[in-house]
C-alpha cells in the first residue's frame, strides 16, 4: 500500500448551469487518472430511469472532488492490485470527513452568506436551490455508491458502510425547502418571447427534468396530447396530458392557453435560459401553483372539493406514493402556493392566469379576461343576458 498525494490540485471549469465542475488530476510514477463527476460516476448509475437521478449523483461527487481538492486528500493506492489495474482509492474516513464538514458548514452557515456566494460563484460544496430537493443525507449516499461501483473506494465495507451512512443521515439535517422564485408578468413576457417552448413548460407545470424527458407530444385538432415520463416516487406508468382548445370558454374573442402556445421543443427549455429572467428550473411550476390559487381565491373556488384536488394534482403531477393516481389532499399545493397573498393577479403572468382558469373552470362559467387589469375571472352567467353569440354551444 501506498499514499499518494494529488497532484495539480484541482482544476474548475465554470459551467452555464451550476456552479464549478472540479477535476483532480492524479500523477503517480508515470501513470496519470483524473477524477471527475465524468469518470467516477459507475456507467451502470447512468441508466437511471430519470436523467436527474443520474445528474445528482453527478452533483454529489462533484461536492466531494471540491472538497477533496481543497483538503487536499492524499490517495490510497493499492500496490498489491496489479499495475494496469491499480486506481487511486479514497478512503472510508475521507468521505465522513465530508459529511462531518457538511455539517459543521451548514450550521454556520445564513442565508446571506449562502446567497452571497452564489453571486460570487466561489465554490460550492452545496448544490444550487434548485437542485437541493433532496435531502443532504442522500449526498453520502450517492457519493459511496459511485465510489464503490467505480473501484474508487478502498477496501468497500458492508459495516462500515452502513454506521457512516447512518451517522451521516443522522447528522445532516434534511434540506430546508427554499421557495423557487416566482415569473411575475414582463419577464414571463421576455422569458418566453425569448424562448416561446417555455409556455407550454408553464402550462404543464412539472418539474423541467420531466418536461425535457417528455417521449412524444402529439397535435391533433384542437388539442394537444403530452406523454409523461416515469416520475419520481410514481411506480406506474402516468396516462398522457390533453390539453384541449377552450377558447369557446371566453368571453369577447379571447384565445385560449393552448391556442396561444406553439408545440415546443422540449430540450429548449433549460436552466441557462431561465437563470437569464431570473427563474430557476422550478419556477415556472411554483408561479402556475400560485396562479391556481390566487385566480381559485378570486373566484371563490372551493379548494377542498374532491374535483378540484384532482384537477390541481393530475395537472402538477402529484401523485399518491408509488401510484399514478393524483393525491388526495392539497399538501404540496399548499407548500407550492403558501405565500399567495404576496402574488396578486396583477403581478402574475396572464397567460398562467388563464391556465389556472381554464382548469378551475366549471360547467357553466366563462373566463373574462381584463387585460387592463392583468386578470381572469371565472363567472357564472345567465346565457340570455349575453345575447346570441354564446347561446351556440355550451
Ligand atoms: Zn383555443
Amino acid at each position: 500500500m501506498s499514499w499518494i498525494d494529488v497532484l495539480g490540485t484541482y482544476a474548475t471549469r465554470k459551467r452555464a448551469t451550476r456552479g464549478h465542475q472540479h477535476v483532480l488530476y492524479i500523477k503517480h510514477k508515470g501513470s496519470a487518472w483524473a477524477y471527475s463527476e465524468d469518470t467516477l460516476q459507475a456507467p451502470l448509475h447512468q441508466f437511471a430511469h430519470r436523467v436527474s437521478t443520474s445528474n445528482s449523483r453527478r452533483c454529489h461527487i462533484n461536492a466531494f472532488l471540491g472538497f477533496a481538492a481543497q483538503q487536499n486528500l492524499p490517495l490510497l493506492l493499492d500496490l498489491q492490485v496489479p499495475p494496469r489495474m491499480r486506481k487511486p482509492c479514497f478512503s472510508y474516513d475521507q468521505v465522513w470527513a465530508w459529511a462531518e464538514h457538511m455539517v459543521l458548514r451548514k450550521k454556520c452557515k445564513t442565508e446571506q452568506s449562502d446567497s452571497d456566494s452564489y453571486g460570487k460563484g466561489k465554490a460550492l460544496f452545496f448544490p444550487r436551490p434548485q437542485e437541493s430537493h433532496a435531502s443532504q443525507s442522500n449526498y453520502v449516499q450517492g457519493l459511496v455508491d459511485a465510489l464503490t461501483l467505480k473501484g474508487a473506494l478502498y477496501s468497500p465495507n458492508r459495516e462500515l458502510r452502513k454506521v457512516g451512512i447512518l451517522a451521516a443521515k443522522l447528522a445532516l439535517p434534511a434540506e430546508t425547502q427554499r421557495q423557487a422564485p416566482l415569473i411575475d408578468r414582463s419577464a414571463f413576457l421576455k422569458l418566453t418571447r425569448a424562448c416561446p417552448s417555455m409556455l407550454a413548460f408553464a402550462a404543464l407545470g412539472w418539474r423541467i427534468s420531466a418536461f425535457r424527458a417528455i417521449p412524444m407530444i402529439s397535435q391533433e385538432q384542437q388539442a394537444m396530447t403530452f406523454s409523461v415520463p416515469t416520475q419520481k416516487s410514481c411506480g406506474s406508468n402516468i396516462e398522457p396530458l390533453t390539453i384541449r382548445c377552450q377558447c369557446e370558454r371566453y368571453h369577447a374573442g379571447e384565445r385560449c392557453s393552448l391556442c396561444s402556445m406553439p408545440v415546443p421543443r422540449v430540450d429548449t427549455v433549460d436552466y441557462g435560459t431561465l437563470k437569464r429572467f431570473g427563474a430557476t428550473g422550478h419556477s415556472p411550476r411554483r408561479s402556475l401553483a400560485v396562479a391556481f390559487r390566487v385566480v381559485g381565491g378570486d373566484a371563490n373556488v372551493d379548494f377542498d372539493d374532491e374535483h378540484v384536488v384532482t384537477t390541481i394534482n393530475r395537472r402538477m403531477m402529484w401523485f399518491r406514493k408509488g401510484t399514478a393516481r393524483p393525491a388526495k389532499g392539497l399538501k404540496m399545493f399548499n407548500r407550492y402556493s403558501q405565500d399567495h397573498t404576496a402574488h396578486p393577479q396583477h403581478k402574475l403572468p396572464l397567460f398562467l392566469l388563464k391556465v389556472a382558469a381554464e382548469l378551475l373552470r366549471k360547467g357553466a362559467q366563462r373566463i373574462f379576461v381584463d387585460k387592463h387589469n392583468n386578470s381572469v375571472q371565472l363567472l357564472n352567467v345567465n346565457k340570455r343576458a349575453l345575447g346570441p353569440r354564446f347561446t351556440g354551444r355550451q
